[in-house]
């Protein structure tokens, strides 16, 4: 099942290039806030899942181009993600002008981008205004959480995972906090829907690629992880309880670079959607705080 957030906090079943509206068998009030009808949507989903399939067959749907999807989750419990998870990509991060070293094992664990940065693929990404900074694309797999857990184990990793959607984890590249460089509104993009777990034959070898205007920046294959899908799960769930409606950002291949205002960026990962996001900038002044230390 593919199962979007449209039209402002209205949850479908997107089918084909249509959308069937399940708002009310989701037991969804739009309008609420803070909005978490998809977070309460996964935490209820494997009770409400046959009526919300019925409402595929029984209902008049409407066309996707005539919608506007939002991101399919708004309000989670946290965004967790994974600093370079592909060996080729922690090479190029070494070979760069004083960029941040990392570690080869895969051994550094993982970091939280703020809630507030996420977006979804109708929704351009913002560029702020930091003269002299880049800001940098990775293209990377999300996994969603489908059930609550804390020291799950290895072989049981799979079964809390509801879903997975396309992200994009976009970052001003220099020496702050990480947390602050990756948490701008519009820098963590997520989207088109969720695509459920069962629809994913073999999570460790899912196909992705980013383009921007056309040019082919980043392709890759989850079986090349460092840290595979389930460590993500059984790490993250070392620390902390997990909740339906997380997100895991799997962690970027090689290829990240560059986004400037006026361009489109598109990211693709077979089986589970495509999103094309054009990029624009942000006049605002920006903080004193990113005058201090320089891109180097
Ligand atoms: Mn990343």
């Amino acid at each position: 099942m593919k199962l979007a957030q449209f039209n402002q906090g209205r949850i479908g079943i997107v089918q084909g290039e249509m959308i069937f509206d399940v708002t009310d068998e989701a037991g969804v009030n739009p309008a609420l806030w803070p909005p978490t009808g998809m977070v309460q949507t996964i935490a209820q989903f494997d009770q409400i899942r046959p009526k919300l399939e019925a409402c595929v067959a029984t209902r008049p749907g409407q066309t996707l181009h005539s919608v506007r999807l939002d991101a399919p989750i708004a309000w989670p419990n946290k965004v967790i993600a994974f600093p370079a998870n592909y060996h080729a990509h922690i090479e190029e991060m070494e070979k760069g002008p004083g960029l941040i070293s990392t570690n080869k094992t895969g051994g550094q664990g993982f970091f939280l981008k703020a809630n507030s940065s996420l977006s979804g693929p109708s929704d351009a990404i913002v560029i702020p205004n930091v003269p002299g900074r880049e800001v940098h694309h990775e293209c990377e797999l999300a996994i969603i959480i489908g059930r609550r857990g804390r020291n799950i184990q290895r072989h049981d990793a799979l079964e809390y995972i509801f879903g997975f959607c396309c992200l994009v984890d976009v970052v001003i590249r220099g020496k702050e906090e990480r947390v602050m460089r990756k948490s701008f509104d519009t820098f963590c993009p997520i989207g088109p829907y969720i695509v459920t777990r069962e629809e994913i034959a073999d999570p460790n070898n899912i196909d992705m690629e980013l383009r921007v205007d056309g040019d082919l920046r980043q392709s890759a294959n989850t079986r090349d992880l460092i840290v595979g899908i389930e460590e993500m799960i059984t790490m993250s769930a070392s620390v902390m309880t997990l909740e339906p409606g997380d997100i895991i950002a799997s962690g970027t291949p090689a290829g990240v670079g560059p986004i400037k205002p006026g361009e489109m960026l598109t990211i693709d990962i077979t089986g589970v959607g495509r999103m094309s996001l054009p990029v624009i900038a942000d006049r605002s002044p920006s903080h004193g705080v990113w005058n201090v230390q320089s891109n180097r």
